[in-house]
């Protein structure tokens, strides 16, 4: 079966991602941190984000797995810099539809982490390529629920 020229498209853009991953390393003073495995592949992503009045300056992403959970993880980075917390996940939300072929209202807003829509043939890798965003959104949500302490600790001071 010969690959469409769109196919060809997608998948050299993944694995120029894979092969050369943007904000693979560390956020210095970052303020949340969240690691997660997919046991499925042996997938293992950290992620680190600096969350400032409630919008993401910084992201960054270590770990090691397959060419999807990379390449996957360096779309997400990309994307969500500069988001605020409701825009993350509501981008998470609509990458998580479109790898399982759904239809969604708001696709474009997703970059290149659109070019890992093909996932949704391959049920299998489906886990690789949600990685990053299910540890992104386990991030936002620990951030989220740490806030309020951070203020009444503030207050007492
Ligand atoms: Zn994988």
């Amino acid at each position: 079966m010969a690959l469409s020229k769109l196919d060809q498209l997608y998948r050299a853009v993944i694995l120029e991602h894979s092969s050369n991953p943007r904000y693979r390393g560390t956020v210095e003073n970052s303020n949340v941190q969240v690691e997660l495995k997919n046991p499925v592949c042996g997938d293992v992503i950290q992620i680190q984000l600096l969350i400032e009045e409630n919008v993401i300056k910084e992201a960054c992403f270590d770990g090691y797995g397959c060419t999807i959970s990379t390449a996957s993880a360096s779309m997400m980075t990309e994307t969500i810099i500069g988001k605020t917390s409701e825009e993350a996940v509501e981008l998470a939300n609509e990458f998580s539809k479109v790898v399982q072929g759904q239809e969604t209202k708001n696709k474009s807003a997703l970059g290149d982490a659109l070019m890992l829509s093909g996932v949704a043939k391959f049920p299998a890798r489906i886990k690789c390529a949600t990685l990053s965003w299910k540890a992104l959104e386990k991030a936002l949500a620990e951030k989220s629920h740490a806030a309020p302490e951070e203020h009444l600790r503030h207050d007492e001071i």
